[in-house]
């Protein structure tokens, strides 16, 4: 059985500032094996309240795609939950290299990393990197200011893959096509771009559901512009136009992947 949970699903500063939507990232669960993936600020917190709760304490790895705060604001206090205070040792910890280096400014703070028994440093293209039953690639370098990659998830059951804050670029579509996932989840931040930030646009979810062709899309990461626009409805309206079944994650949401 392999699933999602979406802890939050807000994105940009504004939404996550107000909490209009949860940021706590994405728990995926694939026979026995828990991955918790950009732990957000709340993180923690929606893992514990959700019914049933989801145990840091049973967690295999936790995965950053990038160390911007809306990604990995909890990662220390979900690190600590892992590890139960140090005391258990436990898990793996799997991240860009800036978001660990200590000359970086790193996030993962230096006593918290040393709990984690396992570390993966997450590069373009690394892995496979094994964790129980799911096995872990990364895409390649993502456009965004910081070190960002795109996380391939395999069980024996299903492909699912992850790709999280970018600015298009044609790339992508070959990168994902590869692993011809069976779910694709997309951080779909902006509605349209009225700036130029390296954040995907709606018209940018088209491009890649007909350029990658996944058996599922599911949209995540919003800002306010897209929450204004329903992304329910923003994604019927791209399943109408691709043919793919399209999904927008709300806080809560499970997906049963299969
Ligand atoms: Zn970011
Ligand atoms: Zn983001």
């Amino acid at each position: 059985m392999v699933s999602l949970r979406f802890l939050g699903t807000g994105g940009a500063r504004w939404v996550v500032a107000k909490q209009i939507r949860s940021s706590g990232g994405f728990w995926l669960r694939a026979d026995g094996t828990n991955v918790h993936v950009d732990p957000g600020p709340g993180a923690l917190v929606r893992a514990l309240t959700q019914l049933p709760p989801c145990d840091p304490a049973l967690l295999d790895a936790i995965v950053l795609s990038h160390k911007h705060l809306d990604h990995a604001g909890d990662v220390n206090a979900m690190i600590e939950a892992m590890c139960q205070g140090g005391w258990r040792p436990r898990g793996a910890l799997c991240a860009p290299r800036d978001a660990l280096d200590e000359a970086q400014q790193p996030v993962v703070l230096p006593y918290a990393r040393r709990f984690v028994p396992r570390e993966w440093i997450v590069e373009a293209h690394a892995g496979p990197f094994e964790i129980g039953a799911v096995e872990l690639r990364a895409s390649l370098r993502l456009e965004h200011p910081v070190e960002a990659y795109g996380l391939h998830f395999r069980t024996a059951a299903a492909r699912v893959s992850y790709l999280p804050c970018t600015r298009y670029f044609d790339a992508i579509v070959d990168d994902y096509k590869q692993h011809a996932p069976d779910v694709l989840v997309m951080n779909i931040l902006r509605y349209r771009d009225s700036m130029d930030v390296d954040h995907l646009t709606i018209d940018d979810a088209r491009t890649l559901i007909d350029g990658i062709r996944p058996g599922v899309a599911i949209m995540s990461h919003f800002g306010t512009r897209m929450l204004e626009r329903d992304p329910a409805r923003l994604a019927y309206e791209l399943e109408d136009a691709t043919g793919v079944k399209t999904f927008a994650a709300y806080d809560g949401w499970v997906y049963d992947v299969a």
